[in-house]
Parts: C-alpha cells; structure tokens; sequence
C-alpha cells in the first residue's frame, strides 16, 4: 500500500477494496530512527506527501497527506460490550457479526475466549454458524501473565485454541499501570510482549498489538512506550494499535505522538479511542491524517463511558470526506440500515441525533427552511444522506405551511389535491391543540395524511378492547380485544406487565395468523408524559410508542385524558403503519 493515495483534486469515488493484509501507509523502504520524544514533527512531510500538495493544486485546503485506504476493526462485540445495560446472548453476538460483514468492517473483534462462557461458545459456534464473506474473525486477549512461560500461560493458550486467523493482545503500555497494577519490573513488561507475540507468530497467527493508556504512559515516559512497541514490532505484530483507555486525550495531542511513532515505526499502526472528552472520532480522524491505518471503533459507539470511536461516522468521515477507503463504497449505503439493525439486536433504542445514521440528522423543520431546502439541499445537508442509506425528513407540524406538508406528502409518494391538503392542515392544528405532537409521531403522521386521500386501514376493524389492571399475586394487566378480520371475528386475551403490553399481546394474538409479518414487528420504546398536570387526574396523557421491522423504525402517537386510550390509539397506529409497509413497500417508498 503506497501513500500516493486520492487527494482533494481527484473526483472519482473512493472507498472501494480495503487491503486485507499489512496495510503500509509510508513504504517506502526507509527504516526512520527518530527519537521518540514530544514534539517531533519530522516525519510528517517527509511520507506520503500526498499528491494534493506534490501537485501544488489551488484545491488543496489543507488536506493532509491520507493513506489510500484503512483497516476498519470493529470491537462492538468485545469492548462495545462494555456499555452499562448492553448484554448479548451468544445468538445475538453471531447476529451482530453477519451485520457488520454484511457492512462489510475488516476485522470484527469477537470477544474474550476464556474470560466466560459465552465468549467460549461464540468462538466454537462462530467457525460453522458464521459464514463471513469478507470480515476476519479476531480473538482479543492479553499477554501471559507476568513470571509465567507463554506455552505455559492460559490466556494465550485459549487464544491459539479459539482457532481465529488474527488475535489481538492488550499490553500495559504505561509505566505507571506496570508498577501499580501489574506489580512488575519494565523489563518484564516488555518480555511479556516479546514472549507473546512470538508465541503467536509461531502458531501462525496475525497479531495486533493493543497498547492500553498508551497516550497517558507516552506523556510520562516515552521510552518505555516505545520499548513495548519494539518488542511488539521484533516479535512480528502485524499492528500497534495505540489506545487512549481512559478517553482524555485530546486531537492536537494524538497529532503530535501518532506522527511520532509513525516515523519511528515500520509496523503499521492502529488507534482505539474512548469517547470521554468527545473527541474519539476526531481524534481518529486526525491519527488517520498522519499516518495509522487502522481504525478500531464501535458501530453506533457503543462502549463503556461515554464510548468507543463511533464507527457510524468515522467511516463516512473518511471514505466521503477524506477520500480514504474503509468499507467497500457500494456498502456505504447500507450504513443506517446496519447500524438500526445493530441497534434492535443489542436492544438500545437508536439515538436520533446520532451523526450520518439518526432519524433527525436530515430532518428539517417547518418555515424559511424547508422551502429553501426543497430547492437546494446541498445548501442545508452536509452529505447527500442516501450515501449512507439516511434520508431526508421534513418535519411537520401545526407550524407547518402548505409547502412543508406537500414534500412531506411528495416523500410518501402521495397526491393530496388542495381539498386534502386543508383538511391535513386542519385536523393538524386542532389534533396539536389537544396535545399531539405529530413532528415526533412520523408513524402517524403518515397514517393521517393517508386519511386525508380517503384511505382507510382494512387490515382489522375494531369491536372494543378492555383492560383490567389486576393487584392479586404479582401485578398483571390483563387485555382483551375483540376485532374483526374480514368476515371473521375474533376475541383474544392476553397478559402483560403493563397496559400497553396487554393489549399488543391481545392484538397480536387476534390477527397474528393472519398477518405473519407482524412478527417482525416490535415495539421498542413506549413513553408517557402528562400534559398540563394542574388540572390533576383531567389532565391529558400523551403515548409515544416507537417500533421497528429491523430496517425501518417509525413513532406512533395517542393521546386522551385516559391513559389506556391514549396507549391503544399509539399502538393500533404502530401495528397498522407495520402492516402497511410490510405489506406494500414499492407502493410506500421508506424515508
Ligand atoms: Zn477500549
């Protein structure tokens, strides 16, 4: 991999085969000796002086010399893991796997084999229930242990035996966290890493190195993070993947000592960030700009914290911004679907305003905007969000002027003539007014312009639903609905640990068999506010209810005085906005 790499002048599309093996962003044959010490700039322009500033171009605008492409290592399934109410079974943890090779990462970090059960039986079931067509499979683990021989260490034995093609190994790479935690010499430290990476090399594994609080020990003493990543780079790491642990460290600070240890190393290097101080995608980005090519991350930055490099928008900053391959450019597009997707798998509710992949990210409000966006986008929108699979959203509201309501109702594909259109704007105010906030509700909001054309739902009529709220042993809520399908009618009971889960398992249980879809259907968040609680018990109460079918989410909306209304009317609107798309996705295009 040479660093003549794309610059700002060449229009062409990136992104396309990442390399799978050593990626090399300055091959250039030359073994650089610069002391590693703080401050050391001299590498920086003498590799991969990228072709925008060999040309001398007018375009360039302070691009930096970029690799042509990075390794994208995804560790969702090890550190993402992390996160505080983040648990997967084992099927989930295989599930998550085919999404980000489907995605198409280039390494997918599998978890920990030996440090519990379920990390044990991912790494037995993964070789004949996973089929990847283009990520590799890594086991993460540690060096052997301090004073122990590494054929005689656990850890690294478990790692030959996960039967991986690469593993990573963490190794303590601050002084202080060698004295302190580990209770050891620095020269065994760096034994430890010698022993074990050769002992992996010789069971002809791919190894990358991950150096723990790198950034911290390189500040308090950079000879000895420099010893560790020598004895990695002797014993045959493939990558010195160098971690902030704790989050804290800042770009300019990762500028300097990622440029650092670039020019001293021939190994390639890796970066793993924490998103403590908000900076791990920036500070990925700008490791990338002086030379690592190895970006680990997390779909949807999930980890423990504040989280890992949110690899949702470290690849589209690098493939679309940077012009630097990460995954394949025809996937790029699959971005929001996978990282949605991930999210139902992991159940945690996807953030809205999450960078590139959010429901909100190309969402525009009613006024000035809206019109001026319909004209041009790229005025408004700082990518064109079906590169990553998004997709514009305007948001409507009583606010809302004819102009807004007729994109939104253009975006779903249907006609409303102006007779429509003021009914639409009508019903909008006055259902406002009584405390639906339907810029919040795309789900119904759908449902109530398709009204307005004169649609109406035929996949159940309504007889009547019940619920009964019951204090015997434990608490149950019991619903019952009668409905009829077609000619049919039908009474179906069901249990819940609360109303609005009583009647959906009623609901189910009533037209389930007629509509399998349905089961790929799930609500994923129910939330209740009260509205104008002065008026005591007469206040109202407002349901929000999202859902998902895997691909698409969608929020639904009730609100009356009684709660249990304002439940049926968000979940009926749920499960028939479900069926519609489930059953005509060409005649309803999604967002
Ligand atoms: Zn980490």
């Amino acid at each position: 991999m040479s660093s003549d790499g794309p610059t700002l002048n060449d229009d062409s599309p990136r992104g396309g085969p990442t390399p799978t093996g050593h990626t090399h962003s300055h091959g250039n044959g030359v073994h650089h000796h610069h002391p590693l010490t703080p401050g050391q700039h001299a590498h920086a322009e003498g590799k991969g002086a990228g072709s925008a500033r060999a040309t001398g171009s007018g375009h360039d605008v302070g691009l930096p010399a970029l690799p042509s492409a990075v390794d994208v290592f995804d560790t969702t399934l090890r550190d993402g893991s992390q996160q505080e109410g983040l648990s997967l079974t084992v099927d989930d943890k295989l599930r998550v796997a085919e999404q980000l090779d489907h995605l198409g990462v280039t390494f997918i970090e599998g978890g920990w084999p030996g440090a519990n059960p379920k990390d044990e039986e991912f790494f037995a079931r993964a070789p004949t229930e996973l089929r990847l067509s283009r990520s590799t499979l890594v086991a993460f683990g540690s060096t052997r242990r301090a004073g122990v021989r590494a054929e005689d260490d656990e850890t690294l034995r478990h790692l030959v035996d996960a039967r991986t093609e690469a593993v990573c190994i963490v190794a303590k790479s601050s002084e202080m966290h060698v004295v302190d935690a580990l209770r050891t010499t620095l020269d065994e430290a760096v034994a430890m890493v010698a022993d074990s990476v050769e002992f992996l090399r010789a069971h002809d594994l791919r190894v990358f190195l991950d150096a723990e609080h790198f950034f911290d020990g390189y500040k308090a003493n950079p000879g000895f993070t420099a010893r560790i990543l020598q004895a990695a780079e002797e014993a045959g790491a493939e990558t010195l993947v160098l971690c902030d642990t704790n989050g804290g460290t800042l770009p300019h600070e990762i500028e300097r000592i990622v440029t650092d240890v670039v020019g001293r190393f021939e190994t390639q290097v890796g970066v793993h960030f924490h998103n403590d101080s908000g900076c791990a995608v920036a500070n990925s980005l700008v490791a990338v700009g002086v030379g690592a090519t190895h970006v680990q991350g997390c779909v949807n930055g999930y980890g423990e914290r504040a989280g890992n490099t949110d690899l949702s928008a470290a690849i589209p900053d690098l493939s679309l911004k940077l012009r630097v391959g990460t995954i394949p450019a025809e996937r790029l597009e699959l971005l929001t679907p996978v990282s949605h997707h991930i999210s139902e798998l992991v159940n945690i509710a996807p953030n809205p305003q999450q960078p590139f992949v959010g429901a909100s990210v190309f969402a525009h409000k009613a006024g000035l905007h809206t019109s001026a966006i319909a004209r041009r986008s790229d005025a408004y929108e700082h990518i064109d969000p079906s590169l990553v699979g998004n997709g514009t959203r305007f948001v409507v509201s009583e606010m809302a002027g004819r102009s807004t309501l007729a994109m939104k109702a253009k975006e779903l594909g249907l006609e409303l003539d102006s007779q429509a259109m003021a009914s639409v704007l009508d019903s909008l105010k006055r259902l406002e007014y009584e405390g639906y906030h339907f810029e919040v509700a795309d789900g119904s909001l759908e449902l109530l312009l398709r009204h307005s054309t004169g649609w109406e739902q035929g996949f159940f009529e309504l007889e009547s639903y019940r619920v009964i709220a019951d204090h015997g042993q434990g608490q149950s809520t019991e619903a019952t609905v009668k409905v009829r399908v077609g000619q049919e009618r039908i009474v179906s009971t069901a249990e819940g640990n609360g109303p609005v889960n009583a009647l959906d398992g009623a609901l189910r249980g009533a037209i389930g068999a007629h509509f399998p879809t349905l089961a790929g259907v799930h609500l994923v968040d129910y939330r209740v506010r009260v509205l104008d609680s002065a008026k005591g018990t007469g206040s109202v109460t407002r349901v929000l209810i999202d859902s998902t079918d895997g691909d698409r989410t969608w929020t639904t909306i009730g609100v009356s005085e009684n709660i249990i209304a304002a439940s049926w009317q968000a979940l009926a609107d749920s499960i028939v906005y479900g069926l519609l798309h489930a059953r005509a996705p060409e005649g309803a295009p999604a967002e």
